[in-house]
Formats: structure tokens, sequence, C-alpha cells
């Protein structure tokens, strides 16, 4: 289940790793520091950009290191709100990212918000039964440089009508570790990767406009309440009692409630930050008034934030979300007790935006090719 490319990604380096292996070759201390200001800073696209390196050094660099280790497969552009990138590894499995624009009122779809999630894993092992990404299991974990590329090659997209990119900023507002795959189940892989994305000699982006989201793997988030630094946390409920929670996620049975809520408790005193509560919607499973309570309890004793999210059909899965009145009276139940709640509608329909779906149409498309010789 690992992959080990023929050359690792620099994107994977850490300026400590990098200064090492120049080190190596007799190359000054500051030469990983120039190598990575044209990586992050100046997004090199390729090593002849890196003019006050020497050929030979470029040379070996090209040798040793993949500079961009994935490639695009598709861009699918909704000119709404969500946009999705679709990339294809170096063992040919393929990952999703996405750009989540939040409009702006006076402000043109450019200049928005943007909120890039992304994928830890090819597949997931987590097999929530809802979920598109769990539905062919765990391919494989992302290595670092992989995680970190998605960042990049987002830049490299939105760079050209963004100022920042001129300043050597990200050309982003915020991560959401909530693409494919359970990033606690490739702990150090994401910590590494998000320790690149914050180091500034890396994308030099804040802790604080990281969230990583969680099935709920309890000694992971223990382990992430320890980390110096502070990113956000969310968790995927989606069940606020064993009983409707388990049905539909299996890790419920490993890390039930009361050892769950516990570990969340843990965090928000180590980190003194609100956690989100994730909630998706699902007709008759889970939207009744009284999970709404439960939820409601569960919200207050963690003086957590609740983010409701309509369910995303998934072909081939049976779950629908529950009508528009329905999820606001859900809603409501929690607005009353001044649980801090937010009813997303989720608009990246149009392009298949929940999790795993791009990628999965994608695979069978392969397969029917093959299988049409
Ligand atoms: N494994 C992590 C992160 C990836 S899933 C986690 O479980 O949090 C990111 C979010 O998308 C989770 O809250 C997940 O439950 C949700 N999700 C998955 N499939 C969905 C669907 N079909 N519609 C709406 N949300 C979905």
């Amino acid at each position: 289940m690992k992959f080990t490319p023929a050359k690792p990604p620099l994107t994977g380096e850490t300026l400590e790793t990098l200064t090492a292996r120049l080190r190596e070759r007799g190359e000054p201390a500051f030469r990983a520091k120039q190598i990575l200001e044209w990586v992050y800073k100046k997004r090199a696209r390729s090593w002849d950009e890196m003019t006050n390196l020497a050929k030979p050094l470029r040379a070996w660099l090209a040798d040793t290191f993949e500079l961009m280790p994935l490639g695009l497969l598709f861009d699918k552009q909704s000119r709404d709100i969500t946009d999705k990138l679709l990339f294809e590894l170096g063992d040919r499995a393929l990952i999703e990212t996405v750009i989540i624009r939040a409009p702006q009122e006076g402000v043109g779809l450019d200049e928005s918000r943007k909120t890039i999630c992304i994928s830890t894993q090819v597949g997931c092992a987590m097999a929530c039964r809802f979920c598109a990404s769990g539905l062919a299991g765990l391919k494989r974990d992302l290595n670092a440089g992989e995680i970190v590329a998605q960042l990049l090659h987002v830049c490299y997209r939105e760079d050209a009508h963004d100022p920042r990119a001129h300043a050597g900023l990200a050309t982003f507002d915020n991560i959401v570790v909530m693409g494919m795959g359970e990033p606690l189940a490739n702990y150090d892989a994401v910590l590494r990767a998000l320790t690149i994305v914050n180091a500034e000699w890396g994308l030099g982006f804040g802790a604080r406009r990281i969230t990583l989201s969680t099935s709920g793997l309890v000694p992971k988030i223990l382990q992430l309440a320890d980390e110096p630094l502070g990113f956000r946390l969310a968790i995927s409920l989606h069940g606020a009692t064993n009983e409707v929670r388990e049905q539909i996620m299996p890790v419920n049975k490993a890390y039930p409630l009361e050892k769950l809520i516990p570990a969340i408790k843990t965090f928000t005193e180590k980190h003194g930050r609100m956690v989100t509560l994730e909630f998706i919607l699902i007709e008759d499973m889970n939207d009744s008034l009284t999970q709404a309570a439960a939820l409601r309890e569960i919200a207050l004793d963690l003086h957590a934030h609740v983010n409701l999210i309509p369910y995303n059909t998934v072909e081939g899965l049976p779950w629908k979300r529950p009508s528009g009145n329905r999820m606001e009276r859900f809603a409501d139940l929690l607005r009353e007790a001044r649980v801090p709640v937010t009813l997303r509608r989720e608009k990246g329909h149009d392009i298949d935006a929940a999790c795993g779906q791009l990628r999965l149409k994608t695979e069978k498309d392969r397969e029917a090719m093959a299988a049409a010789g």
C-alpha cells in the first residue's frame, strides 16, 4: 500500500532535510533556502528557471528530485463557487483538490476569499457508509510532497489574477483538510506537509487558517492537541448518539462518543479554540428532532460550532438529503439554545463536489476504456 516514487518530490523536503542533502554535495548552507525560495516564493515551474544556481547543481536537482509530483488531468470550473482539480500521481492514482470561493458583496469572483480543500490519501479506509471516497477502500497514503504540491498547484493556477502572488504569498485564504482520505490516519505525512506549508521558507501560511477534519480517531486527536502548531479541528460527527452514529460510521465502534467527546474537550482546552462539529443531514437517518436535541447537548458541552451539511447524493448509494424545511427545523432547535450553527447550502452539485466523486467517475471511465480495449 506504499508507493515509493523513483524520485522523491522536492515539495516533501523541509529546509532541514534539503540542507542535509545539499551538504553531502558540498554545497553551502544557504543553497537550500535559495532553492525553496524558487519553489515557494517565485513559483518556478522548471529547474532551468533557477538562474542563480550553477548548471551542474540544477542537473543534479533534476536527477534527484521531482519538482512537481502531480500531473493536472482535469480542471473543472463551475464558474460559480466550486472549482475542482483532478490530479494524476506517479503511479497513476487519482486525487482531487477543490477550490471553494466565498463571494463577497461588491467583489468579483477572482478576488473572493478562497478555501482550498486538499486530499491526504488515495481512497479511504474509514468506510463511512454515505461517502464516495470510502467505497473502494484505501489504495494508499499520500506522501508529504504530494500533499504540499496540491496547494502549490493551486497557487500556479490562481497567481495570474491574485496580487498576493507578487509578494510570494499563497494565493488563497484557508486550507481545509477535508478532501479524500482520513488525515489523522496518515498523521506523519500530513503533519510534515502542513509544517512545510506553514514554514516561513515554505508557503508561510498561518496554522490558524488550516482546519483538519477527522472522522474521530481519538488517540490521534490527543496527539494533535500536543502539537506546537495550532491547527483548527473539525469533527465529522454525523450522529449525535452511538446508536445512529455507528450505523453510518464504523469508526464509532472503536471510538464511541464517550471516548470521542472527552478527546475533543482536551483539544479545546489545550488550544483555546472552538472546534467545529460537522453534521451531514441524511433523510430518515440522522435528521430527527431527537438527534437535533442530542447534538445540541453535545455542542453546548463542548462549546462547539455546528456545521450542518445537506447530504450530497452519491451514485450507487441510497441516501438522500432531507427537505429544506426539515433541515431548517433541525437548525432552529440548535439556534434556540444559542449554539452557533451554519446550514451550508452545497453549491458544487454541477461539478460533483462531494468528496471523492470526480475520482470515482474517472476510475470508472478508465475501467470502461480498458474493457473496450
Ligand atoms: N476523513 C475526514 C476528512 C474527509 S471527509 C473526515 O471524515 O472528516 C470531509 C467531510 O465530507 C466529512 O465531514 C465527510 O463526512 C463529508 N462527506 C462525505 N461524503 C459526503 C456527501 N456525500 N455529502 C456531504 N458531505 C460528505
